[in-house]
């Protein structure tokens, strides 16, 4: 595995890094637990509220040139990645408020004796992160799993490197100790030692089911927790009594942003019959007036994808759904010209048995299915291995709710497409995943729930 700079828009290599060796790495675990023990766990929560809110306001400062990074390595949108920045500062600021009375002894309302929950952090957590959202990845475990009392050590996605750098100064130049907030620029070898060390307690991944599978076996072998976001193919319902302003402006965002590299990004639109003609033409409308271009660039709609790789498989997706029977509608290629670009696309006529119907398309490219009704719409978005996110869009919400309910999702988003704050639980079932992230749940997945039972 090696760690470097490439940049998607330029297709230059920037900056190459040299991986930790396995001394290194037993520096970096050996550091986090003693930071555990003798140090951060010690603190109070106004001791550790104080470096975490330093490192938001950091970040809150030097915001563009933090968001100047995300576009260099990964190619998001300008705009894009300063709302990323954005949005972490809020993370961070929000357990750095709350944790306290998050985590705050529970009084147990018990038959015998007087009985207690008090919260304990459990020590390293080992996190390892994507991509695609390179800072809020890590602010989602970064927040909470300081504010609880518990030290992180973080593998970053192979292509973010300097964001990776970044983000562990952040927490160094807020005062944190050496050890609170460490990067590791390990192997997978590695990282499968890393968990199985005793002085890690707990592992969170972010990413796709096969590396979700391969760390949670490992994790599960050597008996450690985990939580783990995973990849998704949210289904966008359009009823027939939607707004169709609303539902092709959503649509838009939904499949879009991040050029379509969200995990809970609109992957499968579900339109109701009445509607899809209109829908489906002015949705085509939309996506075919994208422009590629420099990322940097506020007049660019359409960024590159993250990769060289991640280009050749959505162009791959699109070949095999062809070949199984579906239609190109729009796009369906790679741009013509420098840069991972791909063009916006839109597919119809994707089967079940069509190989790509069960696939998460993480690129711009949009399924279009058709249905009689909204039970044939819920059947048609469970029909999926993963279980996410999904949005529904139309002017009654009292349906919508209902239809909400019976959809086998981690989340649903009612005339919103996927939206995240730090208030709101992320996460999914199914291949999507378990556990949360954000919120009061997300503080809650690594801390020791211990019973204090006086007789
Ligand atoms: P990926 O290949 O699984 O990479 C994610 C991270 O896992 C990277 O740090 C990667 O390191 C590491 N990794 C991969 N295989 C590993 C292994 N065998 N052992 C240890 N570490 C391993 O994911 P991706 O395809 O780049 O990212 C996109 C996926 O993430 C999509 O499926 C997306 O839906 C999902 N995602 C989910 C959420 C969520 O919250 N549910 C959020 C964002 C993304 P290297 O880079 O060094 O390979």
């Amino acid at each position: 595995m090696s760690y470097q700079t490439t940049n998607p828009y330029s297709e230059q290599i920037e900056q190459t890094f040299t991986p930790h060796s396995d001394a290194q790495m037993e520096t970096i675990l050996a550091q986090a637990a003693t930071t555990f023990e003798s140090d951060w766990r010690q603190r109070s929560f106004a001791e550790r509220k104080a470096v975490v809110k330093k490192a938001a306001s950091l970040l809150k400062e030097q915001r563009d040139d933090f968001a100047k990074l995300i576009t260099l390595e990964m190619g998001k949108l300008f705009k894009e990645a300063q709302q990323e920045v954005s949005l972490c500062v809020k993370i961070l600021d929000y357990y750095a408020d709350n944790a306290e009375q998050f985590l705050a002894p529970k009084q147990l309302d018990v038959k015998r004796g007087e009985a207690s929950v008090e919260i304990a952090p459990l020590g390293v957590i080992f996190c390892v992160e994507p991509w695609n959202f390179p800072y809020y990845q890590l602010a989602r475990v970064a927040g909470p799993n300081l504010m609880a009392g518990n030290t992180l050590v973080v593998k970053h996605a192979s292509n973010v490197p300097q964001c990776a750098l970044a983000f562990e100064k952040l927490f160094t130049d807020a005062g944190a100790p050496a050890g609170a907030y460490t990067n590791a620029f390990f192997s997978s070898e590695q990282v499968a030692t890393a968990i199985a060390d005793p002085r890690v307690q707990g592992v969170a991944l972010t990413g796709s089911e096969r590396a979700g599978a391969s760390v949670a076996a490992t994790a599960g072998k050597a008996l450690k927790k985990t939580t783990m976001e995973l990849g998704g193919s949210d289904a966008f319902i359009v009823l027939d009594d939607a707004d169709m302003d609303l539902a092709v402006k959503l649509a838009v965002i939904g499949r879009i942003q991040n050029s379509g590299q969200v995990c809970d990004g609109s992957k499968r639109f579900i339109l109701a019959d009445s509607i899809a003609d209109t829908f489906v033409e002015r949705f085509q409308a939309e996506l075919a007036k994208l422009q590629a271009g420099d990322p940097m660039d506020a007049a660019t709609t359409l960024a590159p994808l993250s990769s060289k790789a991640a280009l050749e498989l959505a162009v791959k997706q699109v070949g095999q759904a062809v070949e199984g029977g579906a239609k190109v509608l729009l796009g369906g290629k790679q741009v013509d010209r420098t840069g991972y670009f791909m063009e916006p696309t839109i597919l119809t006529d994707v089967k079940p048995d069509n190989p790509v119907y069960y696939q998460e398309f993480f690129a711009p490219v949009a399924m279009i299915f058709r249905v009689k009704d909204e039970n044939e719409a819920v059947t048609l978005a469970n029909d999926s291995p993963f279980g996410l996110g999904g949005t529904i869009v139309t002017t009654d919400i009292a349906r919508a709710k209902k239809l909400a309910s019976q959809i086998e999702t981690g989340m649903v988003f009612i005339n919103s497409p996927a939206i995240t704050a730090p208030d709101l639980p992320f996460g999914g079932v199914k291949h999507s995943g378990y556990g949360r992230e954000l919120s009061d749940l997300g503080i809650m997945e690594f801390v020791n729930r211990k019973l204090v039972l006086v007789g």
